[in-house]
């Protein structure tokens, strides 16, 4: 394909591409602001080189990711909440050759970390090299990005994501929610995150303005969404419940408004009622980064009928469910043009990932009702094994969160002679909350199957998460708690 922002640019030049505070770019205007700095960074990075990435949702940082698609260069997305050690660790095993720094990201880890660094201030009052020229197209089977998953089931995996992955997520995207050039997006979750950075491509594609947000703040975002001509917001679930603790009430969001696009992992109930009450489309989606974004989503049409579902998957995406029990629970697997081409020296373990029929083994569990909605359970590594039967912790958490004083709880399995594995809860109270293990116990054995129901509760102020906020269940082992 042609160059997707030279396309653009040609075809909507005076269109609004990008708003960032109280400032417009038109395509045209952002086209020439990223060929400069195309021109400034290839002192440093050519075609075929790859540069990393450690930005937050800046202008300076928005503009580098588009100059280094101009040259061909691979971009190595690092989460800047991510550790110097974690850090480190992405660096080297991408061999990049440069690590561009934004001026406005908080330096503190990415100081210790060995790397040829570079400030993008510094680089944008650089001389231009004048002989740079553009890339002329963008390759399907280019690799254009390479993501780190978050590591939730251990050491984060470098996905290779193709220009033909970015673009058959955006047309999948688009089909689903019938995109229009009236339309525009807004981008709140991080740049350096699958979710943020194909917002960034969505644009070119379909030729339509992103706000650019750069701090998450709620009264800002409920202000924009209610004045501006804003008409899509991704989420994720903590992101959406601030907005609504912040919304005034009875204000409601602009007359164009079409939807919050929500991703990142499962959302509860009350939550989708008050958007319901307040007259806000939910959308919710499942995806990875080795789907380059959402593979399913549920229309705000199906969310009452289809209560937990996730969604049917996208028109590009074949959807199927592996070796399931006698309920049809069983792997997600998915085959793709927005599948990843693979993990950046892990091969291996994406071939291992991949069935000799070329669907990509999600680790998910699910199952596909009669009329093709998908219902992720969860992990397969969280599945835990009593007496041979399977237990899902985010069924017994999502049972437990509706009980007042119930703060936040996460259940793991522990080895046990009699049964394999047993679960045990952790949980958090609210500061008013007493709640004794009995209490807890007898609560559960009303709501479900008695396997099912915590042998342990353990009180603990906190649990261990990633760096994007998931809940690192293989790492309970060295939590400190007390047996209530
Ligand atoms: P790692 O692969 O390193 O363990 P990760 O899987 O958490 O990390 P991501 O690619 O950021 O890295 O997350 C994708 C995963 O998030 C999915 O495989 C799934 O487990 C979970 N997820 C995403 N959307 C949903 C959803 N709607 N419902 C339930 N789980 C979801
Ligand atoms: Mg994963």
């Amino acid at each position: 394909m042609e160059n997707w922002l030279t396309k653009r640019a040609k075809l909507d030049p005076n269109k609004t591409a990008l708003i960032i505070e109280h400032s417009d770019f038109t395509f045209s205007e952002l086209n020439s602001t990223v060929q400069l700095c195309a021109k400034k960074l290839h002192n440093y990075i050519h075609q075929g080189e790859r540069a990393a990435l450690f930005i937050s949702n800046s202008f300076n940082g928005y503009i580098a990711i588009l100059a280094l698609q101009q040259i061909g260069a691979e971009i190595v997305f690092l989460n800047s909440r991510l550790s110097s050690d974690e850090l480190q660790f992405q660096i080297n095993d991408s061999a990049a050759k440069i690590c561009l720094v934004d001026d406005s990201s908080d330096y503190h880890n990415i100081n210790s970390v060995d790397t040829n660094k570079f400030l993008l201030s510094d680089i944008l009052s650089m001389k231009p090299d004048k002989s740079f020229k553009p890339v002329e197209e963008f390759d399907n089977d280019d690799v254009t990005s390479i993501m780190y998953t978050s590591g939730t089931s251990g050491r984060p995996k470098g996905v290779l994501q193709t220009f033909g992955n970015h673009f058959y997520s955006a047309i999948g995207t688009s089909l689903n929610l019938g995109i229009n050039d009236k339309d525009s997006w807004v981008l709140t979750v991080p740049l350096f995150h699958i979710s943020g950075f194909s917002i960034m491509m969505r644009s070119l594609i379909y030729g339509i303005p992103v706000y650019l947000i750069t701090d998450f703040n709620e009264e800002y975002i409920n202000k924009v969404l209610a004045n501006e001509r804003a008409t899509i917001i991704s989420l994720v679930p903590t992101m959406l419940k601030r907005l609504l603790n912040n919304l005034p009430t009875g204000k409601h969001y602009n007359d164009h408004f079409k939807c919050v696009f929500l991703g990142g992992g499962p959302i509860d109930n009350w939550t989708l009622l008050r958007c319901d009450m307040l007259n806000i489309p939910v959308i919710q989606s499942y995806g990875m980064t080795e789907t380059a974004s959402n593979v399913v989503a549920l229309n705000f049409r199906d969310a009452d009928r289809k209560v937990g579902s996730s969604g049917q998957p996208l028109f590009p995406v074949n959807l199927r469910i592996s070796n399931s029990d006698s309920e049809g629970v069983g792997d997600i697997e998915i085959k793709a043009p927005n599948v990843a081409k693979g993990y950046l020296n892990r091969q291996d373990l994406f071939d291992k990932k991949t069935t000799a029929d070329g669907f990509y083994k999600t680790g998910d569990i699910g199952y596909l009702d009669d009329e093709n909605f998908l219902y992720v359970k969860g992990r397969k590594d969280d599945m835990i094994i009593s007496g041979g039967e399977n237990i899902y912790p985010e069924e017994i958490e999502n049972i437990y969160s509706k009980l007042s004083g119930i703060e936040n709880i996460f259940v793991i399995g522990i080895p046990n002679d009699d049964w394999g594995e047993v679960p045990v809860a952790y949980v958090m109270l609210a500061d008013d909350a007493y709640l004794t293990g009995e209490d807890l116990i007898g609560f559960g054995r009303e709501k479900m199957a008695h396997y099912k129901v915590p042998k342990e509760f353990r009180l603990v102020k906190g649990v261990p998460r990633t760096a994007s906020g998931k809940v690192l269940r293989r790492k309970f082992g060295d939590i400190k708690y007390k047996q209530i």
